[in-house]
């Protein structure tokens, strides 16, 4: 029984006040089958809704089996929809991706009856509906009249004692008009049932109760057919929703839409790729603060000392013995611009890339007291050891086009220096993230490169009568060594051209030292017999050039080193050391000096910057996959708006919305985790992140889950909230 008494609904918006109906008094009962009609705008909706509980009145009161409802909340409202009512709309307001099957099943899911309890009936209520061709067919396509009857289903299955319909015809042509009231009248035979609609012809037929409206009040309440007032109105049975329904319908939802699905997904794979990189790249940069960085040295070992002797010159064997001589050297290394100049050893190969390259330093074998782990140690001159990572291209898939095979040094322009190196040992780095190399050679090979070095980065010049002239000076086994050869067209330089005697001087320079030598000109060459006099036979490059002794050039550059290293043995006594050194007359300083940053004060610094950025880019994220996933979920708000009207509570709502969420920032981060886990075992290839992955341990996995899944915890609270922001019915007229 539910009764009306001088109930008004009136509604304020800005400050404008307006009616929806005012003072109505009406008293109906179980198996009527009310017709209501009126113009448009005369409250007929709106009486409805405050019937369905889904607005609330303002004046009156109106009773539910003689109780009281004006004092009913939010809460108590969804109680009471659930309990007492069916609601079916002019719109059809059914899940459009869900199956015709599915649409039926949720209004029990939701009340908290078992999957398998609920099948036949089900069945049983499509077959009445006369849909059972279409069960497994999606809502979205069918028919209008089709639609209306599943939604007549749904509003069936929920044995509700109060069906309710807002122009169920409004939508329908009047072949399926005629059906859909036919299937309400037979399935509805001992509820009551109230129907709003413009044609009161299609009901005519079938009313007991026929109502009419104008501007806000009923100016005819007609009854028919004469109804047992006694009857009491039931409450329709209802359960909580289990968990099972929930994560059934949460499941259901994450999937039945696919360009969602994909669109939550990549949202999720997003956030957790952007921790993921944030904090190894923070990783990443703080371990490159731990090893130093310096732009002129490359082996910064803590045991290596650079030397040089404070009066300047170059050191003597004599030198070296005196040094190796204090008790904690480990070993000197002469020229030790290898350790810090990288070169590129290389060979072409029949596999693979074609070519096979290390970009290395050099170290002389004799400093080499590990075991190697492939191959052996080096026995003749030529002979070397590589050191790199072990999981560099060619010695993970193609060792045998690197061990026991020559390789040749080359220059910046990719001249060859030095061939014929042959490598028969590898070592591989601790680190085998670490692709730094190192060249282990016999000292006569790093001699050899030392020469090369000096006169790549020297400068030659040549003072002639108190000039320097600029031509080049080129070696030449057919020149004395206290003498030069010159082109005849020097004699211009000299008065009546009597060059023949005349003094040149030749003078060489770099970093570390200058020299220079005298010699005479005891001849000149012309284009003619240039190539006789000089053994050279490019004219055009050099037809302009010194040319003086081969040997007297090397000479040049083939000097004692004036900076060499030593490493210690034991660090903790490398003062001592240094000590020693400079009572030998040698300036010293540790190479670790050169780390640009070293202290720990900037650690912390990078530490607070990593924390704060890292906070920061949380909020971001957060506010960024906020925003989109309400954009994607609005799409959805008829679904969870549907769910409200169906008797929902905010709670249940956000319970399906989380699993939701927490099956896609599931799959997102379980995606993650693959890449990273195919990124260590190397299948997948990417020098970067496989750099990154190594710091990628149990703890930021952990750690970087429980973000993930609050971050899909509060962004399903935020928007469920937003759902509930508004009545059901406003939200309702909203998304329609
Ligand atoms: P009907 O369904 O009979 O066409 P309605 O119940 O929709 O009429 O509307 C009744 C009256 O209430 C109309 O004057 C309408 O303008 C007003 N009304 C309905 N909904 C609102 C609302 N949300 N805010 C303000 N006025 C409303
Ligand atoms: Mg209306």
């Amino acid at each position: 029984m539910l009764k009306l008494e001088n109930v008004s609904k009136i509604y304020y918006n800005n400050g404008i006040i307006a009616t929806g109906f005012s003072k109505v008094n009406l008293e109906l009962n179980l198996g009527e089958f009310v017709v209501i009609t009126g113009e448009s705008g005369s409250g007929k909706s709106t009486l409805l809704n405050v019937i369905s509980g889904l607005d609330s009145y303002e004046e009156g009161e109106m009773y539910i089996n003689g109780q009281e409802t004006s004092h009913y909340t939010e809460k108590d409202l969804e109680q009471y929809r659930k309990k007492y009512i069916a609601n079916i709309f002019q719109n059809f307001n059914l899940i459009n991706s869900y199956t015709v099957y599915q649409n039926v099943e949720l209004v029990l899911l939701l009340s908290g009856y078992k999957k398998s309890q609920v099948k036949k009936k089900i069945l049983d209520i499509i077959d009445q509906v006369g849909l059972t061709k279409f069960k497994n067919t999606k809502v979205s396509k069918l028919s209008g009249g089709q639609k209306q009857r599943v939604a007549i289903a749904r509003a069936i299955i929920k044995d509700s004692p109060i069906i309710v319909a807002d122009e169920p015809t409004g939508n329908l042509d009047t072949e399926s008009a005629k059906d859909v009231i036919d299937i309400l009248r037979k399935v509805s035979k001992d509820k009551l049932v109230i129907i709003v609609t413009h044609n009161i012809e299609q009901f005519e037929e079938h009313a007991t109760r026929i109502i009419k409206m104008h501007d806000g009040k009923i100016i005819e309440n007609r009854e028919i057919e004469k109804i047992d007032e006694t009857n009491l109105i039931k409450e329709t049975k209802f359960k909580k929703v289990t968990f099972f329904n929930k994560l059934r319908l949460g499941i259901r939802n994450t999937f039945n839409i696919k360009s969602k699905f994909l669109l939550l997904f990549m949202v999720f794979f997003f956030i957790t790729s952007a921790l993921f990189l944030e904090y190894t790249s923070f990783k990443l940069a703080e371990s490159d603060i731990d090893n130093g960085v310096s732009v002129t040295f490359k082996d910064l070992s803590e045991n290596r000392i650079l030397i040089k002797k404070q009066d300047k010159t170059s050191f003597s064997e004599e030198d070296y013995s005196k040094i190796s001589n204090l008790q904690n050297i480990d070993y000197i290394v002469k020229n030790d611009v290898f350790l810090d100049t990288q070169i590129t050893i290389s060979r072409s190969t029949t596999k693979g890339y074609g070519e096979c390259w290390y970009a290395t330093t050099i170290n002389d074998v004799k400093n080499f007291k590990e075991q190697v782990d492939l191959g052996r140690i080096p026995e003749q001159e030529n002979e070397a050891i590589l050191q790199t990572s072990s999981k560099n291209y060619y010695i993970e898939n193609f060792v045998d086009e690197v061990l026991e095979q020559n390789f040749s040094i080359k220059d910046s322009q990719e001249n060859s220096i030095l061939d014929g190196i042959k490598i028969v040992g590898i070592k591989f780095n601790e680190n085998s993230n670490n692709y730094d190399s190192k060249i282990y050679m016999d000292s006569t090979q790093i001699e050899k490169l030392n020469t090369y070095m000096n006169e790549e980065y020297s400068t030659l010049k040549a003072l002639f009568q108190n000039k320097y002239i600029q031509n080049k000076i080129v070696p030449s086994e057919k020149v004395e060594k206290e003498n030069a050869i010159v082109s005849d067209d020097l004699k211009s330089l000299v008065k009546n051209g009597r060059i023949k005697g005349k003094d040149i001087q030749i003078e060489v320079s770099n970093i570390f030292y200058s020299d220079k030598i005298n010699l005479t000109i005891n001849n000149t060459y012309t284009e003619k017999s240039f190539t006789r006099l000089t053994g050279n036979d490019n004219y055009k490059l050099y037809g302009n050039a010194i040319f003086i002794n081969n040997e007297v050039y090397d000479s040049l550059f083939n000097k004692q080193p004036y900076q060499s290293s030593v490493f210690v043995k034991d660090f903790e006594n490398i003062d001592t050391t240094i000590l020693e050194l400079n009572n030998l007359g040698i300036d010293t300083k540790k190479v670790t000096d050169f780390k640009v940053i070293t202290n720990d004060n900037y650690n912390e610094l990078v530490q607070m910057i990593r924390t704060i950025v890292t906070i920061i880019l949380i909020f971001i994220l957060f506010f960024i996959s906020y925003f989109i996933i309400k954009i994607i979920l609005k799409s959805r708000a008829i679904y969870y708006t549907t769910l409200r009207m169906l008797g929902s509570s905010r709670k249940e709502v956000r319970k399906i919305l989380d699993i939701e969420l927490f099956i896609n920032s599931n799959l997102a981060y379980f995606t993650s985790i693959l890449i990273i886990y195919l990124t260590k075992i190397n299948i997948i290839n990417i020098q970067y992140l496989s750099k990154l992955s190594q710091f990628i341990g149990l703890w930021e996995c952990v750690l970087i889950y429980v973000i993930i899944i609050l971050m899909s915890k509060l962004l399903s609270r935020k928007v469920s909230k937003d759902i509930f922001k508004k009545s059901a019915i406003s939200t309702y007229n909203e998304e329609v």
